[in-house]
């Protein structure tokens, strides 16, 4: 068969790295009978991140940043699914199924690996559950619709507190695109908070957290000074020397113990190496799979790697590349120039590139640039990012919708549609720190709560009588079945005792599994029915009134045992302090515990000062 003679290219990724590979073969083989090409991508489109930023204000339509990548490389083969392994020995690339769970598998002569980098929260508690990452499409699309979100629910909330915090938008990283991003996102909430009639501008409060001392640490000092002050002047809060450390569901926590409560926040964190990258057996500095002058990879004849996902050394400068567009498209030309070199027996060329310059885009027409060595800030380093982008937005109808769009904004005020994208059952994770709410007693039961670790006590207060622990949760344990089975409120408050990760099943989706699967139905039935004994039998032993007595007082200790015995809402706590402490405070205290306020650390504080609380944490 023909077929078998053809030399087979596979490409994985169409980020800039693969699809600038696919267009530099394609001009330089042109439709070469004898070489078949063929790209493995997760989207069949390819998304020019450097405007992603402006996704966010609205300057630019969401489809306006993506080009369909059939059309910028007609004559390759797309498969658009995700690679899940790639078999180095026996050349065999495997993607994920499609819409019958059936993987596909493709043999090559010559592998092209553009896989790129990933945003990775894990890393710290609470912020893959609660921050909003900024690298694809998809994440500029969410964090403008949940900025909008964050403004609606602003207009009609009463709660000072929480006013304040759905108002209050961070950004965490002070590199080019947390600069960006909180330069796009301080122009949108600004401006569109005008169409809010409950919303006062002196409100709004964008923060912007950076490790050092000064952002923009990859830019000359004076220019970054500028885009601090720029910055600043635009009303956004830059916090330098300051550390985020985690989120939860109410703020962004701070290293060192601080905490800013805000409903939204955004996290530029520095891409991590892409899994399939790390299933590789071949040689990885940084997570990064490591290249010769050529862009092959060492031991393994016939596989390239560019872009994010490879560790290229510059010839030029001896230095490794930075992870950024510019240097990807760039490595792309040399790679295919060389893999069309290696078919045709033709010397091959080592990759070395000066980097042209730098932008960042402060938002309100305004940029700072490092061009051959040139600084510009303010309108005219703007002009130019812009003039450069549109020169550099791949495919004709791209650059007009961008021009156009760029035009309009010009003249028209920005969009405040809140673009409803989420699906209508779903699973969800959720961080708390110890002591918060999760859920108050009286809510709507939107959703189902199952402990992954940590532990959760639910309480009930009760006027009169006060709070009551009903249970403490631990991992696997579920809870919030009754409210969303009866469609009826919470019954009980649930709070974090600990640090606490929750799995999350939203209504529609736990009606779904609750209708569907009979046996599901009767256990959670069956927890149900234990639940609601326990909570009767224990209203009547509960205590909520406590007091505090000294056990070395023996005549009063024994009075007040004999008259607390009959209520079942009070109860004794012997003092066991000793000594000149004891001496100090020779008197009976009385208090009811206050839950809301008190932490685990007041509590083992309490417990170290010879407190005993009977039959509680
Ligand atoms: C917000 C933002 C702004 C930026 N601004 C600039 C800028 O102004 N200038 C600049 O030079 N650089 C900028 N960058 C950096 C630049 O975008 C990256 O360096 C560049 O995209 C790297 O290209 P790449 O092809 O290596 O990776 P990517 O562009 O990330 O592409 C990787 C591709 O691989 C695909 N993929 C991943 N895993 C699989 C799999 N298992 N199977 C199939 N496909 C897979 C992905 O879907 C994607 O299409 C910016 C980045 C961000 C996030």
């Amino acid at each position: 068969m023909t077929n078998q003679k053809r030399t087979r290219i596979v490409i994985v990724g169409g980020g800039f790295g693969g699809v600038y590979t696919a267009m530099a073969l394609e001009r330089l083989l042109k439709k070469d009978p004898g070489v078949e090409r063929g790209l493995i991508t997760k989207e069949n489109y390819l998304v020019f991140q450097p405007l992603l930023p402006e996704v966010i204000s609205g300057t630019i339509g969401i489809l306006d940043t993506i080009t369909p990548i059939r059309r910028l490389c007609p004559n390759t083969n797309l498969y658009t699914r995700a690679v899940e392994s790639i078999d180095l020995r026996n050349k065999i690339v495997t993607t994920s199924s499609g819409f019958r769970p059936r993987p596909y598998q493709l043999e090559y002569d010559h592998l092209v690996i553009a896989v790129g980098s990933i945003t990775n929260l894990a890393g710290q508690r609470g912020l893959a559950e609660h921050a909003l990452p900024f690298k694809y499409l998809g994440d500029a699309l969410v964090l403008r619709n949940h900025v909008i979100h964050a403004l609606e629910e602003a207009d009609i909330e009463s709660d000072a507190e929480f006013r304040r915090a759905l108002l209050t938008f961070v950004v965490a990283g002070g590199g080019f695109s947390g600069v960006e991003a909180v330069a796009e996102l301080n122009d949108l909430v600004r401006a569109v908070a005008r169409s809010f009639r409950r919303i006062n501008t002196a409100e709004i409060q964008v923060v912007l957290l950076h490790s050092g001392p000064l952002i923009l640490p990859e830019l000359p000092e004076d220019l970054a000074r500028f885009a601090q002050q720029r910055l600043q002047r635009r009303g956004v809060d830059i916090r330098l020397n300051t550390c985020l450390a985690g989120a939860t569901g109410e703020s962004a926590l701070l290293e060192g113990g601080g905490n800013i409560p805000t409903k939204t926040l955004v996290s530029t964190v520095p891409g991590a190496p892409n899994p399939l990258v790390a299933s590789l057996p071949c040689k990885k500095e940084r997570g990064r799979i490591v290249v010769n002058e050529y862009l092959e990879v060492p031991d393994y004849p016939g596989v390239w790697a560019v872009g994010d996902c490879a560790s290229v050394v510059d010839q030029k400068t001896g230095q490794p590349c930075p992870p950024t567009a510019q240097h990807a498209t760039r490595q792309a030309a040399c790679l295919a120039k060389n893999l069309v070199a290696t078919l045709r027996g033709e010397p091959k060329h080592p990759f070395a590139f000066q980097a042209l310059g730098k932008f960042a885009g402060l938002g309100h027409r305004s940029a700072v640039a490092e061009v051959f060595g040139v600084k510009l800030s303010g309108f005219m380093a703007w002009l130019l990012w812009r003039s450069v982008y549109l020169i550099k937005m791949p495919g004709f109808d791209r650059k007009v919708r961008v021009a156009m769009d760029w035009f309009l904004d010009l003249f028209l005020p920005p969009d405040i549609v809140q673009l409803k994208t989420e699906k209508t059952a779903g699973f969800g994770r959720e961080h708390f720190e110890p002591c918060e709410v999760i859920f108050r007693q009286g809510d709507r039961g939107d959703r189902l709560y199952i402990v992954v670790d940590g532990e959760v006590e639910m309480v009930t207060e009760e006027p009169g009588i006060g709070e009551q622990v009903l249970a403490r949760l631990g991992p696997g344990d579920c809870f919030g079945e009754m409210a969303v089975v009866n469609d009826k409120p919470r019954m009980a408050t649930a709070r974090s005792a600990t640090s606490v990760n929750l799995l999350t099943v939203d209504r529609s989706g736990f009606h779904a599994l609750f209708a569907y699967h009979p046996p599901l139905r009767q256990w959670f039935q069956q927890l149900i029915a234990q639940r609601l004994h326990a909570v009767s039998a224990g209203q009547k032993t509960e205590p909520g009134l406590f007091v505090v007595a000294q056990d070395h007082l023996k005549k009063l200790h024994e009075y007040l045992s004999r008259i607390l015995s009959g209520s079942d809402h009070v109860q004794l706590i012997v003092d066991r302090r000793s000594g000149d402490r004891r001496q100090r405070s020779e008197k009976v205290a009385v208090e009811r515990r206050q839950y809301e306020r008190r932490s685990p650390d007041a509590d083992a504080k309490v417990r170290s000062r010879g407190y005993t609380y009977v039959g509680r944490p």
